[in-house]
């Protein structure tokens, strides 16, 4: 029998992604997928009902008609619980899951049978590159960050020589350079500004130079499992700030991006540091999600405090939601075809480091122990 995969439209505000295109749709049909998809789900991000169906999907109405007949919904944002009450025991759900954010959604999933896999909880070793949506949409927000720094900046990005003289360009400081900031970097290189850039893991610096930018250095090397960064010692806090203060400064554009993993996102920017920035600078805080870079950023607002405007988005890569889907539904694919073998079963094979690490929910159990930890009380 063929996997009946299930493609929704999202019900979270402001949501424009949907979890495959219909290129991708047409690939998996190719492959012995039947593939159902809610009327309506690619509207937000620009693909036509009518090329769903004619990349071989069958067009559903509503939640309600499409939930109980699949084997393996395909989703960007975790499911609601009446999303997961409309699913049948058994199913596979598979999308971003969130679960420090929403453990009771995981304890639906669990008390319904109905399995799921986190796409976050993907490890980021060399075979999974190709299922990497943390880093595919990391590098959209990057440079959809680096496009709206330059639109709310009063002054050129570029050098720009006219009659009566030269322009000076716009100088842009980048705080964190993993996906996202190295995305943000090339954009700003790009539309000609001059870039700085800082991350604590010394290895971002080679990285930032290949792209033209000037790293700025630091006494330390907080790189830590996987590649992330850790949490910074008070001491080394207070080498950064004294950097981070004089390069904000200088900056006409200062775009945040630094993360560390299960942790709220470092305070880098105070108040004081902005109030020492030129009027008419711009801050894109690209942690407003998760708590902020800079001390006055506000998430989804566009602020001004002493003539900077301090913007915090959220959900950037909604904003791009063609190039953001599309990179999203062949990272799903390459996912589904590790996990559903190519369209014959739904039966993972759990000496799989990437399938063991991503399950959430299998057969009535909680599989991911922070999560199970935080349900029982604990502190994940
Ligand atoms: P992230 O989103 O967790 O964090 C963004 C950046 O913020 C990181 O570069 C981090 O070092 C930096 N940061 C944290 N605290 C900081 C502070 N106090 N000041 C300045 N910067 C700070 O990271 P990410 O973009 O997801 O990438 C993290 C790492 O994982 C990178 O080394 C990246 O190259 C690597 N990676 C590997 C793979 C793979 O091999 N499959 C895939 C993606 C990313």
């Amino acid at each position: 029998m063929a996997i009946r995969v299930a493609v929704p439209k999202e019900t979270v505000p402001g949501e424009r992604r949907v979890a495959l295109v219909p290129d991708v749709v047409a690939r998996m049909k190719r492959e012995g997928y039947e593939v159902w998809v809610e009327r309506g789900a690619g509207e937000g991000a620009y693909y036509p009902d009518a090329a769903y169906e004619a990349a071989g999907a069958k067009l559903v109405d509503g939640k309600e008609a499409l939930y109980p007949e699949a084997d393996l919904v395909l989703k960007i944002q975790p499911p609601g619980e009446e999303e997961v009450d409309l699913m049948r025991e058994g199913a596979v759900v598979v999308g971003f899951m969130q679960p420090h954010r929403y453990p009771e959604r995981v304890k639906r999933l669990a008390e319904r049978r109905v399995n799921a896999f986190a796409l976050e909880l993907i490890p980021r070793i060399t075979r999974a590159q190709a299922m990497d949506v943390l880093s595919s949409q990391a590098s959209v927000a990057g440079y959809k960050a680096g496009v709206l720094a330059a639109d709310l900046a009063p002054k050129f990005f570029p050098m720009l020589t006219y009659a009566a003289g030269t322009i000076r360009p716009a100088l842009v400081f980048v705080i964190g350079a993993g996906v996202a900031g190295l995305q943000a970097i090339a954009t700003a290189k790009r539309l000609g500004a001059i870039v700085e850039a800082f991350d604590v893991r010394r290895a971002a610096g080679e990285q930032v130079r290949s792209l033209g930018a000037r790293f700025l250095e630091l006494d330390i090397d907080a790189e830590a499992e996987g590649g992330y960064a850790r949490e910074l010692t008070p001491e080394e806090k207070e080498k950064e700030k004294q950097m981070v203060a004089d390069a904000v400064a200088r900056a006409d554009v200062v775009i945040t991006t630094a993360q560390v993993p299960g942790r709220p996102a470092p305070r880098i920017v105070t108040r004081e540091m902005v109030e020492r920035m030129k009027p008419g600078s711009v801050i894109v805080d690209l942690a407003a999600e998760s708590g902020g870079n800079c001390e006055l950023t506000q998430a989804g607002e566009k602020i001004v405090h002493h003539g900077v405007t301090i913007y915090g988005p959220v959900n950037l890569p909604s904003e791009l939601p063609v190039h953001a889907s599309e990179m999203y539904a062949r990272n799903l694919y390459n996912f589904v075809s590790l996990l559903a073998q190519e369209g014959k079963a739904l039966s993972p094979d759990w000496e799989d480091e990437i399938l063991a690490s991503s399950v959430l929910v299998w057969d009535g159990e909680v599989k991911h122990e922070p999560t199970r930890v935080l349900l029982e009380g604990g502190e994940a």
